[in-house]
């Protein structure tokens, strides 16, 4: 028992307390790191840290306040400079819910830059989702206590403990939000150059959102891709499939040896783009052709993901298999809308 305690102890420090740490800082070359996020219950993205001559600019902000801030201590091992310059790739809540955290670190001035779009779904999509997981984190939280009372095994019973303290410090974080939007937009690119560094931020096309911003380091040859590439399966959700492989392929003609996306480890050449947009390829015509043929959506799910797992399932993450199901329903609702 007391062993047990004394785990437990150290998990919820591990999650919550002094030396939470939430990222390993990885140098992907002089003054350009990826944070990568480490698993927790609820997810944070990666982000990059870029030093320019006089500031900083970090891509992306976690999915809260407390997470972007364990980043900012990150950063300030890294550098005296100030973060200047926030970019948010794209709405999803993984990816900006920490923003406040910078202006209130530092309030003479912070930029927060994204594509209009993305500005427009966060002000639209992203707050209401805030108030609406306000009202459905209390059902989760009972449920994770639920799970407790019926755990039986010591090291199951610690985790479960973790997610709920999790859980609750999420909520805690949601009710007091601070809701903070781009403060700068642009249509195509935005170009800071320096002395010492350029970083292009484009909008190359719809792809994982109809906003998704890249931050591209010419010089360094460095390429960060939001959710639009990363090391884990595709999210489809709010995505629009057909165009987001034309957008890889813009993307991928750009010069650049090592990529970082929102999820997953720092990736090498261009490997990767050429998966996704054969598996995206793959996906729309295999939905297309069992649409044509009159197949249900659950007729269709059912053989695309077996078609797609006996084909994919080794080259993507593990948890392949069961997140194929939800890209063919997307696929299927595009199709049916042709
Ligand atoms: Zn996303």
């Amino acid at each position: 028992m007391k062993r047990y305690l004394w785990f437990a102890a150290l998990v919820l420090l591990s999650v919550r307390g002094f030396g939470a740490d939430l990222f390993d800082i990885k140098p992907m070359a002089d003054g350009v790191y990826a944070a990568l996020s480490k698993p927790v219950y609820k997810i944070n993205c990666n982000a990059a840290i870029i030093i320019l001559d006089d500031s900083v600019l970090v891509v992306d902000t976690h999915s809260k306040p407390s997470a972007a801030r364990e980043l900012i201590a990150e950063i300030k091992k890294l550098t005296d400079k100030p973060v200047r310059y926030v970019v948010n790739t794209h709405f999803h809540w993984d990816h900006y819910q920490g923003n406040q955290a910078y202006p209130s670190s530092w309030p003479a001035g912070v930029e927060i830059i994204s594509s209009e779009m993305t500005r427009f779904n966060i002000e639209k999509r992203g707050i209401p989702r805030v108030k609406h997981e306000i009202t459905t984190m209390p059902k989760e939280i009972e449920g994770l206590k639920a799970q407790l009372a019926n755990a039986t095994d010591e090291k199951q019973k610690a985790e479960i403990q973790s997610n709920l303290a999790q859980a609750e410090d999420y909520l805690s974080e949601l009710k007091t939000m601070q809701f903070t939007l781009p403060t700068m937009t642009f249509d195509r690119s935005l170009i800071i150059r320096r002395k010492t560094r350029t970083v292009q931020i484009l909008y190359l096309g719809r792809a994982h959102t109809d906003g998704d911003v890249f931050v591209y380091l010419p010089k360094e040859k460095i390429l960060i891709t939001g959710d639009s590439l990363h090391g884990w399966t595709p999210f489809m959700g709010d995505s629009y499939p057909y165009e987001w492989i034309q957008t890889l392929d813009t993307a991928e003609k750009l010069d650049f040896d090592q990529s970082l996306g929102g999820h997953g480890g720092v990736m090498r050449g261009k490997e990767k783009f050429e998966l996704w947009k054969a598996y995206f390829g793959d996906l729309m015509e295999e939905t297309a052709q069992v649409y044509a043929d009159g197949a249900t959506l659950e007729e269709a799910q059912k053989k695309v993901s077996a078609w797609l797992v006996a084909k994919y399932a080794g080259k993507f993450d593990p948890a392949f298999p069961q997140s194929v199901g939800a890209n063919v329903v997307k696929a299927y609702q595009v199709v049916a809308q042709r």
